[in-house]
């Protein structure tokens, strides 16, 4: 894709979160568009920091690392958004702005000790499996999501900002609220037990965009829409 075409569909995006915040009585800036470049090229992501996309959401620890030491010179924020082995949680800690898909509490104590003291705390989301899909990570029901989250609480070098999802595929709009709608209710319990603000759902990508906006989304993670296709990834 040429850059013209890529700024072109980005701006579309943004656009598209506009409108839609605006249909659902929201204020557009409360919207906040994570760029997922995976297995896109770091060229393209140096293209879109020219309009102030600064915001790029990452999979794999070793893509990141790579495009965040090429790129090194602009002022992106990292967000790690793929399952984590807990071999790499260091990588994490010393690359990222934000890890969205923290889900066991195994992980959480190695964030922190490799945070690095020159850095503010990680932001950390909390990764819940809310169609309860046995192949999809994050944590199931309150009892476990309070327990991750009074996990991270504990730690100096993170901060707990919200929750995370990906939902089972859907092409019905009512359909796809549901599952929003559900983690939005379980933040608001999380809040309410926990008597402090958790103010970021990171929820919604290119097919379910609209749906996350109208629950409450106040981080999109889109790639297709921007990006175009990606190639498979090979292991
Ligand atoms: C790949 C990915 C996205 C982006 O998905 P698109 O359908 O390409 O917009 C968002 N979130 C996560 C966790 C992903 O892995």
């Amino acid at each position: 894709m040429n850059t013209d075409e890529l700024l072109s569909r980005w701006q579309s995006v943004k656009t598209h979160i506009e409108q839609t915040a605006r249909t659902y009585q929201r204020n557009p800036d409360a919207i906040h568009l994570l760029a997922v470049s995976k297995l896109h090229p770091s060229d393209a992501i140096a293209a879109l920091t020219q309009v102030g996309q600064l915001a790029f959401g990452e999979n794999y620890v070793q893509e990141m690392l790579d495009k965040a030491n090429t790129l090194k010179s602009l002022a992106i924020a990292w967000h790690f958004i793929g399952p984590l082995q807990s071999n790499k949680c260091k990588e994490v800690a010393t690359t990222a702005d934000m890890m969205h898909s923290l889900d066991r509490i195994k992980l959480v104590e190695p964030l922190s000790c490799y945070r690095p003291a020159s850095m503010p705390p990680l932001k950390v989301l909390l990764q819940v499996n809310i169609d309860d899909e046995q192949s999809k990570s994050g944590v199931k029901g309150f009892a476990e999501l309070l327990a991750l989250a009074q996990a991270v609480l504990v730690q100096e070098n993170l901060t707990l900002s919200g929750l995370m999802t990906i939902p089972a595929p859907s092409t019905d709009l009512n359909a796809q609220r549901k599952p929003f709608a559900q983690l939005r209710q379980l933040r608001d319990q999380l809040e309410q037990t926990l008597g402090m603000a958790l103010p970021e759902l990171s929820m919604g990508m290119s097919a379910d965009l609209e749906a996350a906006i109208a629950e409450g989304a106040t981080i999109v993670r889109v790639g297709t829409d921007i990006f175009g296709q990606r190639a498979v990834k090979n292991k």
